[in-house]
């Protein structure tokens, strides 16, 4: 089953194949720099997002840690995610770099801690996975994810360690709707994370006529339309913004469902084409 709608409520969390709960909205933190963040994830947190994704890269976990604290829930109330940059891959340095996150961070453990990229061409992304699976052992990390993995990098972990990650956080939009890859984790019990929902470098999707007609079937907004169709199709889904009336916005998607026949004309979108990079070129 592709589409998940009517028979899942998506406002409740998702249940990852390692048994950690997860919301399946959040709020994504790329390009805000730490004071935005300290400011944008306070803003999001008051206003019911439940999840945070920051990653070492992104400069910001200071601001994100202080927003969290200064959001007066306790720290389970709060789904936290950051990422392990490629520099850190290998079993030590990952170690190193997830203590340095959690110190930022100002907490003593992640919910979800990724490898960022597979970094194919220094071949260490499964001792780097490892290390991560040893510290969710410790209590440091509750569940050991990845993002940019093509299939080929999941079963080589899966082939070595024996274990599925429970999380793979990648490049999906309706212009590059990852089909293939959303069925292939389906299969594994992995759960798909959009990264980039909204199109990210491109301005065109919120006017794409197949977003048009259902914004004016449900009065709702192109973001929300895009949004609800990432929830509809079982994916984990993290836009960002900087402004609050548009965190508010990007939240409001669980008032209304797409048809199967508007989730198949925004289908009909995909391009096939990424707009990032190919985790397997070995450029990252
Ligand atoms: P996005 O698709 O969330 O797009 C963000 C842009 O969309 C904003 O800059 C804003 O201009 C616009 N926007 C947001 N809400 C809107 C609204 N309601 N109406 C109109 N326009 C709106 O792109 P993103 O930030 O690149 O991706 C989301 C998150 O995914 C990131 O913040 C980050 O946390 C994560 N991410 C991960 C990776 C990775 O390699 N794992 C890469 C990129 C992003």
């Amino acid at each position: 089953m592709d589409t998940i709608a009517g028979m899942t409520d998506l406002s409740a969390p998702i249940t990852l194949n390692d048994g950690v709960v997860m919301p399946r909205i959040g709020y994504g933190t790329y390009k805000v720099g730490d004071d935005e963040a300290r400011r944008t994830v306070e803003t999001a947190l008051e206003l019911g997002y439940r999840l945070v994704d920051t990653a070492e890269m992104y400069g910001n976990e200071t601001g994100v840690g202080r927003a969290v604290a200064n959001s007066g829930l306790a720290r389970g109330d709060v789904f936290l995610t950051s990422k392990l940059w490629n520099d850190h891959h290998g079993y030590h340095k990952a170690r190193a770099a997830l203590e340095s996150s959690l110190e930022r961070l100002g907490t003593d453990h992640l919910d979800l801690f990724m490898l960022h990229w597979p970094s194919p061409k220094q071949g260490l992304y499964v001792e780097t996975f490892q290390a991560l699976l040893e510290a969710k052992e410790e209590g440091l990390i509750r569940s050991a994810g990845v993002s940019n993995f093509l299939p080929e990098h999941l079963e080589q972990v899966h082939a070595e360690l024996g274990v599925w990650p429970s999380v793979n956080q990648v490049e999906l939009h309706p212009y590059f709707n990852q089909a293939e890859l959303r069925a292939w984790h389906a299969e594994r019990g992995i759960t798909t994370e959009s990264w980039g929902p909204l199109g990210q470098r491109t301005g065109s999707l919120l006017h794409e006529p197949a977003v048009v007609e259902a914004v004016t079937a449900h009065e709702k907004t192109a973001a929300q339309v895009v949004i609800r169709w990432h929830l509809q199709h079982g994916c984990v889904v993290i836009p960002k913004s900087s402004h609050a009336e548009r965190i508010a916005e990007n939240l409001a998607v669980f008032d209304f469902a797409l048809t199967d026949e508007e989730m198949a004309r925004i289908d009909a979108l995909d391009t096939g084409e990424r707009q990032g990079i190919d985790p397997g070129s070995g450029e990252r």
